[in-house]
């Protein structure tokens, strides 16, 4: 605060004048020490306009926020009464859509033959196979991934393969490229996944 230039001054201590007994008095004193008039309201009236706002304000976004809560805590309980109260056509015909979109659906919406292990040399390996959508939709992204194991069944690599916009009732021939933690050729391979949306 630079309050002190515009402030008659008493020595050095910033004053003012008491508006009920006039006298020269501390700028800061909430009351008069001369008449003990209550000062306090003069000096905090602009404060008091701006808590005003302030409140205005925070009232108005508290109310907002606390309507907008109290919304989605209104959606929320709609959609868990609606879940509570139709377990059966509803919620089994939301559980088939919510599997559709999952890859465990898309094993079933799908056909993978001629899979074999080709060896490319210098201790590489892919499996190569044809996948076909059976969907009866586009996938926009189909990913196959295999295991690796020795002849102990131990898992020594893995590999995939993965493609884009795969129409229904067309072939993929792909390619999983393995990798191989060991120096022997793998025994044999497994599909271990299909993801598919
Ligand atoms: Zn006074």
């Amino acid at each position: 605060m630079t309050d002190t230039q515009t402030t008659p001054q008493e020595g050095t201590t910033p004053a003012k004048i008491c508006k009920k007994c006039n006298a020269s008095i501390p700028k800061y004193a909430e009351s008069c020490p001369n008449c003990g008039a209550n000062l306090k309201p003069v000096y905090k009236k602009g404060w008091f306009w701006v808590l005003i706002v302030l409140l205005v304000l925070l009232v108005g976004i508290g109310g907002c926020s606390a309507a907008c809560s109290k919304a989605v805590l209104d959606s929320t309980n709609t959609l868990s009464t609606e879940d509570g109260n139709a377990p059966s056509a509803k919620s089994s015909s939301e559980g088939a859509d919510a599997q559709d979109s999952s890859s465990s659906s898309a094993e079933a919406k799908y056909s993978i033959t001629d899979e074999q292990l080709v060896d490319k040399g210098y201790g590489m390996y892919s499996i190569t196979g044809t996948f076909t959508n059976t969907s009866g939709k586009q996938y926009s992204y189909v990913q196959v991934e295999y295991v690796l194991k020795d002849a102990s069944g131990a898992q020594i690599g893995t590999g995939f393969a993965n493609t884009n916009n795969l129409a229904d009732g067309t072939p993929w021939k792909f390619e999983a490229y393995c990798s191989n933690s060991t120096d022997e050729a793998p025994a044999s391979f497994e599909l271990s996944d299909v993801t598919g949306w």
